[in-house]
């Protein structure tokens, strides 16, 4: 390599890493103006986030830069518990969306449960061709099988942006009904009246959010092969 290359190289890497540096700072910057911010508002804030948690909703959303959970809702930290994964999907092989779940309900003993998901989702855009994507594609194919359940009325539709949105919120639809089956949500029906399980979709070019209307606060219509029976019940057996 010759001594005029060498030297090139050294002025590209010195321009990447101040611009590196410089985005990475901003957040540093961001935290403290946002620290300012809120003392502003009410100087015992951070004392008072210290001393606990007792957040009323469990948000589940899709891990799009574009919807998070506290700005999309106007609430502070401390109050919405959150999980998000790429597409807003509820799997219930997945360990980790189980255990925020039943921390939340279980634990904290969050009132709302909401799957948000957003008009023009890159994952069920993706799902929804027949693109490889790596990875992902694994995950991609709960999607595909919303898809499939859905496809009499998908396929009708010709108009891609329209299909791509009517699968978004197919997807919220399954994802709710997927939360309802597990013994988490159902258990704790047994327990109380005050636990609901809603599905939202984000229209990201107004910022409001849809009500898909498909809340949930018992097991009446899940199913009987999915609606289990009762802890005492079983062991009274
Ligand atoms: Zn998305």
């Amino acid at each position: 390599m010759s001594s005029t290359e060498n030297k090139k190289q050294v002025i590209d890497t010195t321009n990447i890493k101040l611009a590196q540096a410089d985005s990475y700072n901003a957040l540093i910057k961001g935290n403290a103006e946002w620290v300012e911010r809120k003392l502003g508002e009410d100087s015992d804030f951070f004392k008072k986030l210290a001393k606990g948690q007792q957040p009323q909703v469990l948000w589940i959303g899709c891990s799009d830069s574009r919807v998070p959970a506290n700005e999309v809702t106007g609430t502070k930290a401390g109050e919405v518990f959150v999980h998000r994964n790429i597409a807003n999907v509820c799997v219930h092989s997945d360990m980790n969306m189980l255990s925020v779940l039943d921390y939340a309900v279980n634990v904290l003993k969050v009132k709302h449960v909401i799957v948000a998901g957003h008009y023009g989702c890159g994952g069920v855009a993706a799902a929804m061709s027949n693109k490889q994507f790596g990875l992902i594609d694994n995950w991609l194919r709960h999607i595909k099988d919303v898809y499939r359940l859905h496809s009499y009325e998908l396929d009708r539709i010709t108009d891609e942006t329209q299909k791509l949105n009517r699968l978004v919120e197919l997807n919220v639809s399954e994802q709710v009904y997927n939360l309802c089956k597990t013994s988490i949500i159902q258990n704790a029906w047994m327990e109380r009246h005050d636990l609901e399980v809603h599905g939202w979709v984000i229209n990201l070019g107004t910022g409001l959010v849809k009500d898909l209307k498909v809340t949930s606060s018992s097991p009446n219509n899940l199913g009987y092969v999915y609606e289990l029976d009762g802890v005492n019940a079983v062991a009274a057996h």
